[in-house]
């Protein structure tokens, strides 16, 4: 007999039929033997919707209290209909909002960090025989205020339940049965991994791949949680996340490809090329609370020089904004920006004990006429920003140049 903690995401949940079949699966799993927390997303859909009402009656920036305790209510008709489906079954079920579980978060609305979560009164409806249903995604502030974990936040909510209740694993039901080399939905031939390990998970996803919201990889590999990926109406082994991988010798260099477009550059022209002009740049954009991903510095000419950034897309105009003033300001030549390009990652631990790979992604990319426009490189992964226009082309690119295809595959 084990204990589980069950996260199933919006697809999952997102039909009346739907939730009947995960009672159904939840039912079989209690039949084992095993207790059961189950964590649910709101029905696929819902966060975008209520969101799109917000803007529609609130244009320009929203109340971040406000949005939290709207787009909390979605877990909230999903965790009810679950245990009304369990029920029916014949399933004694408890239904729990974030704050009546007590997931006490930070009051950062939007993006709340989890700081504790009280266990108690589960641990006695688990040994009550009860199947607990927990809204994913939302917690409460120490003065009660809802909050939520931002998007994607109801797979760090399954992790830190499984974290705080020391379950056996922490299983994330999806629309897809694993983690794949790349997103299954792009590149046809992806292939599903048994084990990937927590860091090039993590890696993959910072670096866009939204199978697992980056904070609960960051969560399990703390805490060590047992993490699993798996369809949620498909059976499988699904893949696990690992803390070390004893196969990593057989391993490719590059375990998979991750991508984002949610990008956007902006380049200060013509800066002086004095001491302190990075931080002169940067600090007033930090200052406004933007996050800058991938920076270069050109070599300087003329005694000037070119910075080059990108940011969140959502960012774009915002950065704009601030860099006019700080070129003003510095006597820079001028502010260009493009917020059609898009990021291409490689990942892998296998990296770290092989030179060439960057130059192999390199030639990769020219083969197919793709201009590399920014580079950025860690100890087991490799960015490259690009047009956006190629970005599929070069995802596939890269699966076949790295051997990924599954008709690559050396068991087939
Ligand atoms: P859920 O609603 O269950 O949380 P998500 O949409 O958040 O599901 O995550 C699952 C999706 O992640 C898949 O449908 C897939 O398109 C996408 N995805 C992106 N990269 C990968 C990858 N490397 N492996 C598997 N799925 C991926
Ligand atoms: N419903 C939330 C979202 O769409 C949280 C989640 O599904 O994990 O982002
Ligand atoms: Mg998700």
């Amino acid at each position: 007999m084990a204990l589980y903690v069950q996260k199933y995401g919006g697809t999952s949940v997102g039909s009346v039929d739907r939730i009947d079949a995960v009672a159904e699966k939840i039912k079989r799993f209690k039949e084992q033997g095993h207790d059961i927390v189950v964590v649910v997303s709101a029905m696929s859909g819902e966060t975008n919707r209520l969101i799109g009402l917000a803007k529609e009656i609130q244009p320009g920036a929203q109340s971040p209290r406000e949005m939290d305790v709207l787009v909390s209510t979605g877990e909230q008709v999903t965790i009810a209909l679950l245990c009304m489906a369990l029920e029916k079954r014949c399933v004694p079920a408890r239904s729990y909002t974030g704050g009546q579980v007590k997931i006490v978060t930070d009051s950062s609305h939007t993006k709340a960090r989890i700081q504790d979560i009280e266990v108690s009164s589960m641990q006695q409806d688990l040994a009550e025989g009860r199947v607990i249903v927990v809204a994913g995604f939302q917690g409460v502030d120490p003065d009660g205020n809802i909050t939520t974990l931002g998007r994607g936040g109801s797979d760090t909510t399954g992790v830190a339940l499984a974290a705080a209740l020391k379950a056996d694993e922490c299983q994330i039901y999806t629309d897809v049965d694993g983690v794949y080399t790349t997103d299954p939905r792009v590149v046809e031939g992806a292939q599903r991994l048994d084990v990937i390990t927590f860091e090039e998970m993590l890696e993959m996803a910072s670096l866009g791949s939204k199978v697992l919201q980056i904070r609960a990889v960051e969560f399990a590999g703390k805490y060590k949680v047992p993490l699993r990926v798996l369809h949620s109406f498909q059976e499988g082994p699904g893949t696990l996340i690992t803390i070390e991988d004893d196969s990593a010798v057989e391993k490719p260099i590059i375990s998979g490809i991750a991508f984002n477009r949610d990008e956007a550059k902006l380049t200060v022209m013509g800066v002086p090329d004095v001491p302190g002009v990075a931080s002169k740049i940067l600090g007033p954009v930090s200052r406004a609370n933007i996050e800058v991903d991938v920076i270069v510095q050109n070599v300087a000419a003329d005694n000037t020089t070119d910075f080059t950034f990108t940011v969140h897309r959502n960012d774009y105009e915002a950065t704009e904004q601030v860099l006019n003033q700080v070129a003003t300001e510095l006597g820079a030549r001028e502010v260009v920006g493009d917020n059609k390009i898009a990021k291409v990652s490689i990942v892998g631990v296998g990296m770290r004990s092989h030179a060439g790979v960057a130059s192999k992604m390199f030639d990769a990319l020219a083969d197919e006429n793709i201009n590399i426009q920014m580079i950025s490189t860690s100890e087991i992964k490799v960015s490259v920003v690009i047009a956006e226009k190629y970005l599929e082309l070069a995802v596939r690119a890269l699966h076949s140049a790295f051997d990924l295809d599954a008709n690559d595959s050396v068991s087939e």
